[in-house]
């Protein structure tokens, strides 16, 4: 197909009748649109996740149950409770009951998945008849025929040809007619269980199904009118980006901005599908496009900031001409699955950042104290600064360092990316950081 578009709405997007009817509005405009994937209406995900919580009481589940009832049927409500959704969406909240009072569902990593899934469900359910009323032919159509996935509930991995190939079978056929509305966040093992792609993975789910239908525009809808130079509850002085490459908004994922799930862009720059990030609440005003060949590529585009990072420092006496040390480091690391996110080393030295979320345990330390000297600072954030620096002499700028000549500096990245320049400081600091070279640099 050529000249089609998959588009996504978040929760807050799709969280209540009004905001569904927005986002049938930006459909409408788009007439290429050939695949939507929504989310689960706005904090019906996190009632799920609180159903899975061991400490839930009888009167909590019934409470939460009664909740999440009450956000559907308030848009079926609006919706004139056509009978076939109405009966379609009493199944599902009867099943999801079922599932959140299931004795085995503590013990069961893919029951769990199975009760995350409720939310996009119910949500794709409505949304398709949201369309259907405003003139727009749709079906809703289950993603997990599709999206196959392994079985590592939680945090599935997508199975590329297996969804193209699906994809193929069974969308593509109709897809000229209709508007597929799907789950995002959702797929499916090859026992046909339901996984999940973790938090936030509905961004995911439209790449990857962009990808399987060769579409040339995936458009993520959400609350915000694009990606932003740094957070804006930071400074007042953050402003939309209006383009960003695909090397640099990948960064930006990567290092703490918030509006993309990390994988999102993976499948785009396999395909070289350009992304647009804009809000269904103020769709005229424009958002942020992210493709491989922009325009304009200033040495400053953007600041993001991670917070609760651990700096781990290594020295080894042996290191001082010796091999293979750093290789055993890894090795360990990588035993334990650990993900390290910056590096400095000197001869007998190295420095390695981690996430705080990730488990560094005694253990690891312990099993890293076997033939190195450790040392485990914590309380620092990782400020980012992402743009297009270049290396040669001619235009080569250190402004960065002068800005922040009266901060102390723990570790400094430079060098292995042109578009990423990184470096770690106090917790205390890290606003003061953002400010600071926002101001001086933007
Ligand atoms: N509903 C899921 C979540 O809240 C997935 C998503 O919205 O992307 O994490
Ligand atoms: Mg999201």
């Amino acid at each position: 197909m050529s000249d089609n578009i998959v588009a996504k709405f978040g929760g807050t997007s799709v969280a209540d009748y009004d905001a569904m009817v927005r986002c049938a509005n930006v459909v409408k405009s788009h007439p290429n649109t050939r695949v939507v994937v929504v989310s689960a209406s706005s904090g019906v995900t996190n009632y799920l996740v609180r159903l899975n919580e061991t400490n839930v009481d009888e009167a909590e589940r019934s409470a939460i149950l009664q909740h999440i009832a009450d956000i559907e049927y308030a848009i079926l409500k609006h919706l004139g409770s056509p009978k076939d959704i109405q009966a379609a969406l009493a199944i599902l909240l009867s099943e999801l009951a079922q599932v959140a009072t299931d004795g085995e569902l503590f013990e069961s990593p893919w029951l769990k998945d199975k009760l995350l899934s409720y939310g996009e469900r119910m949500s794709s359910l409505l949304f398709s008849e949201v369309l259907r009323q405003s003139g727009i032919s749709a079906v809703n159509a289950d993603v997990t025929q599709v999206l196959k996935t392994d079985a590592n509930y939680s945090a599935a991995v997508p199975d590329i040809e297996a969804i193209a190939y699906e994809v193929k079978k069974t969308w593509l056929p109709e897809m000229a007619e209709t508007v597929f509305v799907t789950q995002g966040f959702i797929g499916s093992d090859s026992e046909g269980n339901i996984t999940t792609l973790g938090r936030g993975g509905s961004d995911y789910s439209a790449a990857l199904l962009a990808e399987a239908i060769n579409a040339n525009e995936l458009q993520i809808w959400t609350d915000v009118i694009g990606i932003y130079s740094t957070d804006p509850r930071i400074t007042e002085h953050a402003r939309p980006i209006p383009e960003i490459s695909f090397d640099e908004a990948a960064e930006m994922a990567t290092f703490g901005a918030k509006i993309l799930h990390p994988a999102t862009l993976i499948p785009a720059m396999r395909k070289n599908i350009k992304v647009f990030v804009g809000s269904s609440k103020a769709p005229l005003d424009g958002g942020t496009w992210i493709y491989q060949n922009v325009e304009n590529k200033p040495t400053y585009r953007a600041i993001a900031v991670r917070k609760q990072q651990v700096l781990v420092t290594l020295k080894s006496p042996n290191m001082l001409h010796a091999t293979g040390f750093l290789a055993k480091v890894f090795t360990l690391l990588a035993n334990k699955n650990l993900s390290v996110d910056l590096i400095t080393t000197s001869e007998i030295s190295v420095a390695l950042t981690f996430d705080n979320s990730q488990m560094l345990t005694d253990d690891i330390i312990n099993d890293l104290s076997q033939f190195a000297e450790v040392n485990v600072d914590t309380g620092l954030s990782l400020v980012a600064v992402i743009g297009n620096r270049s290396f040669e002499r001619e235009d080569y700028d250190n402004s960065l360092l002068t800005v922040l000549k009266d901060f102390r500096l723990r570790m400094v990245c430079h060098g292995a990316s042109q578009n990423n320049f990184c470096v770690l400081v106090d917790e205390s600091d890290d606003t003061r950081v953002v400010e600071e070279l926002h101001t001086q640099l933007f």
